[in-house]
C-alpha cells in the first residue's frame, strides 16, 4: 500500500515535499498552492527523476503526475544567463488542451525560479511561437506535429535539451504520432534524461521505451492490488461534471441527498477554503479543516460538527486522517482522489455501525480513467449518474416536506390548529387549505432553487482492448439517432453553444447519425446536448455546449469516424 503517515495533521509546511529533495523555492510554491503532501506517484517518481534516472510511469490524469515530472524537470534547468537561449527541457503531449494545461502547471511550479515556459501546438499562430522561441525558452511543451514543424524549420533547437518527457504516450500513439515522436527523440542529445508517462503500457509503448530509454525505473501507482473485501460496502456514485459546474453540481447533489453529516474532501488547502466559503454563501453550514490550522481551531471546528452546528466538514486528506467521527452519513469527493487507497480510506469513514453509507464523487471528464482504476482495484462498482436536474430537486424537496408533514401528523397534538382550519373551511375547500399550508411549510424549508442547467457529461466509453471491460453507454448502446437529429427536442439551456469542426463530410459518407453516435457514445454526453448538425461535402459542423467542447474535441481526436481518424477542432467561423 502506498498509504502515507507523516504524522498526519497540522504540520503546515509541506514537509513531505522537502523530504523528497525538492528545492526550497518549489516547496514554498507548493505550500502556497495549498498542497499538503505529495501524492503517491509524486512520492515515488520525484526522487528517481532527481537522481537523473530514466523512468516509465504508469499513471492516469488526476494522480498528480504533472507535478511528478515538472518539479524534477524544473530543478534541472540551468539558469545561468549564458545558457538561457537554449531550450533545456521538452515535454511532448497529445493535445493542444494538455499542452496548455501542462505549460500552466510548469509555469506555476517554477514561478519562484523564473523559468520560462512555452506551449506550442497546431492551430496557434506560428509567428507568435517563433518570436518567443527566438528569445529563448527554457521549457517547451509541445504537441508532436507542431514540434516537428519547428525542428524542420530549424526554429526549435533541441541540441541542449537535458530532459524529455512523453506525457500520455499511449494517447500520442493512438493519434498516429509514433513516427513524429521517434523523429523528435532522434534530434535530441542521446545523453538526455527521458521520462515516459502512460495510462497503459501496450507493446508499442514498450518498444519505444526499449529504444529510447536507458535502464528505466518502472513506477506504477496502481500496482498494489487491493485485497478483495477491504473496501467498505457503501453506495458509491460518481457524477461527471465539467470543472466550471462542479460547485453547482455539488449543491444539487447535497440537496438531493440531504446528508445529516457529511465529510467533503478536496485536494488542496486552497480548495478547502474556497469551497467552504462558497457553500456557506449558498446557505449550507460548512466548516473547513486543513493542515494549516492550529489545534485549537481544529478542535473548535470539530465541536461545531459534533454538536450539529455544522452539517458539512470540508477537509484535505491530511487533516481528516486523525479524525474520529462516527456519525457520517455521506463522504463526498469533490475531486477524485489521486490513488485508489486514498479513495478507500475516505469512503471507509461512512457506513459504520451498520448504517448505510453513501460515497459521492465528482469527477471531471478527463478523470474518468481514475474512477475506472478505482473500480478495478476495489472490485466494486461506482455507479455513474447524471447530476439531478432542477425538476428532480423540486420533486425531492416536496418529498422531504411531505415526510415532515407525515411525522407531524403522526405525532398528533394538532388540536390548537384545527380551529384555524375550521375557521377557513367555511370559506375554502379543505384540500386547498391543506395545500396552502404545505406551500408555506415548503417555502420556509427550501432554499431558492438553482434553476441553471448543468450540462450532463457521463464517462467516455472505455475501449475494450485497454481494460477488458467495455462499459455500455447509458442509452444501452443503441445506435445513432439520425432521424431525429434536427427535430430532437432540446432542453432549454443557459450555456453558450460552440461550433465543432469535423474534417469529414458527405464525400466520406458521414451522416448526422455518425456524429451523434460518436459524440454520445465516445464522449458520453447526452444526445440532447447536441445542437444542429451541418454536413458539407468535405467537412461537418456540430453545435455542442461550450463548457464541454474541449473535452469532446479531445475524445474525438483519439477515436475514429467512419473508420478514419479525422481532424476535429473548434470551427473558426464561430
Ligand atoms: P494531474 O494528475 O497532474 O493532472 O493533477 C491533478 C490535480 O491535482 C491538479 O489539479 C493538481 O493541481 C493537483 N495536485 C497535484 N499534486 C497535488 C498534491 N500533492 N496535493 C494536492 N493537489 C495536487
Amino acid at each position: 500500500m502506498t498509504s502515507i503517515s507523516n504524522g498526519g495533521s497540522g504540520d503546515g509546511n509541506s514537509a513531505g515535499f522537502a523530504d523528497l529533495g525538492i528545492d526550497s523555492r518549489i516547496v514554498a510554491t507548493l505550500t502556497a498552492l495549498g498542497y499538503e503532501e505529495p501524492t503517491p506517484i509524486q512520492r515515488q517518481t520525484i526522487p528517481v527523476l532527481l537522481r537523473g534516472r530514466d523512468l516509465i510511469g504508469q499513471a492516469a490524469t488526476g494522480t498528480g503526475k504533472t507535478a511528478a515530472f515538472a518539479i524534477p524537470l524544473l530543478q534541472r534547468i540551468d539558469l545561468t544567463p549564458g545558457k538561457r537561449p537554449n531550450t533545456q527541457a521538452l515535454v511532448l503531449v497529445p493535445t493542444r488542451e494538455l499542452a496548455m494545461q501542462v505549460a500552466q502547471a510548469v509555469h506555476r511550479y517554477g514561478k519562484e525560479m523564473g523559468v520560462s515556459v512555452l506551449p506550442i501546438y497546431g492551430g496557434q499562430s506560428i509567428e507568435q511561437q517563433l518570436r518567443v522561441l527566438r528569445r529563448g525558452v527554457d521549457v517547451v511543451i509541445a504537441t508532436p506535429g507542431r514540434a516537428l514543424d519547428h525542428i524542420k524549420r530549424r526554429t526549435l533547437s533541441l541540441a541542449q535539451v537535458k530532459v524529455v518527457v512523453l506525457d500520455e504516450a499511449d494517447e500520442m500513439l493512438d493519434m498516429g504520432f509514433a513516427e513524429d515522436l521517434e523523429a523528435i527523440l532522434d534530434s535530441t542529445p542521446s545523453e538526455r534524461q527521458t521520462a515516459l508517462f502512460s495510462a497503459t503500457i501496450p507493446a508499442r509503448i514498450a518498444a519505444i521505451a526499449q529504444k529510447y530509454l536507458t535502464n528505466p525505473v518502472r513506477i506504477a501507482v496502481e500496482s498494489e492490488r487491493m485485497v478483495e473485501g477491504t473496501a467498505p460496502r457503501v453506495r458509491q456514485t460518481a457524477y461527471i461534471v465539467a470543472r466550471s459546474h462542479k460547485l453547482a453540481a455539488l449543491g444539487r447533489v447535497l440537496d438531493m441527498e440531504a446528508p445529516t453529516a457529511a465529510l467533503v474532501f478536496c485536494r488542496t488547502r486552497t480548495e478547502v477554503d474556497q469551497l467552504t466559503e462558497s457553500l456557506n454563501g449558498r446557505g449550507y453550514r460548512a466548516e473547513a479543516l486543513h493542515g494549516g490550522m492550529s489545534q485549537e481551531q481544529r478542535d473548535r471546528v470539530m465541536r461545531r460538527f459534533r454538536d450539529n452546528a455544522a452539517e458539512l466538514l470540508i477537509a484535505t486528506d491530511v487533516a481528516a486522517r486523525g479524525l474520529d467521527i462516527e456519525h457520517l452519513s455521506h463522504v463526498v469527493n469533490y475531486d477524485v482522489p489521486s490513488a485508489a487507497d486514498a479513495y478507500v480510506h475516505r469512503i471507509g469513514r461512512t457506513g459504520r455501525a451498520g448504517r448505510e453509507g453513501v460515497a459521492i464523487t465528482l469527477a471531471e471528464p478527463r478523470e474518468h480513467r481514475l474512477l475506472r482504476n478505482i473500480e478495478r482495484l476495489t472490485k466494486q462498482r461506482i455507479e455513474v449518474s447524471t447530476v439531478p436536474t432542477a425538476a428532480d430537486l423540486r420533486a425531492r424537496r416536496l418529498e422531504l416536506t411531505q415526510a415532515t408533514l407525515r411525522e407531524t401528523l403522526l405525532a398528533g397534538g394538532l388540536d390548537n390548529f384545527r380551529v384555524a382550519v375550521k375557521a377557513l373551511s367555511s370559506e375554502f375547500d379543505i384540500m386547498d387549505i391543506a395545500a396552502a399550508a404545505i406551500k408555506l411549510v415548503h417555502g420556509a424549508s427550501s432554499a431558492e432553487a438553482d434553476h441553471a442547467d448543468i450540462p450532463s457529461v457521463s464517462a467516455p466509453r472505455e475501449r475494450s482492448e485497454r481494460t477488458g471491460t467495455e462499459r455500455k453507454p447509458r442509452d444501452g448502446g443503441r445506435g445513432p439517432k439520425s432521424e431525429t437529429h434536427s427535430k430532437r427536442p432540446r432542453r432549454k439551456t443557459e450555456w453558450s453553444v460552440a461550433r465543432l469542426y469535423v474534417g469529414a463530410g458527405r464525400k466520406a459518407g458521414v451522416r448526422p447519425a455518425d456524429l451523434v453516435g460518436a459524440i454520445t457514445n465516445e464522449v458520453g454526453v447526452d444526445s440532447w446536448a447536441i445542437g444542429s448538425i451541418e454536413i458539407a461535402d468535405r467537412f461537418s459542423v456540430v453545435e455542442v455546449p461550450e463548457e464541454i467542447v474541449d473535452d469532446i474535441i479531445e475524445v474525438l481526436r483519439s477515436t475514429t469516424i467512419k473508420g478514419k481518424r479525422v481532424l476535429v477542432r473548434r470551427d473558426r467561423e464561430a
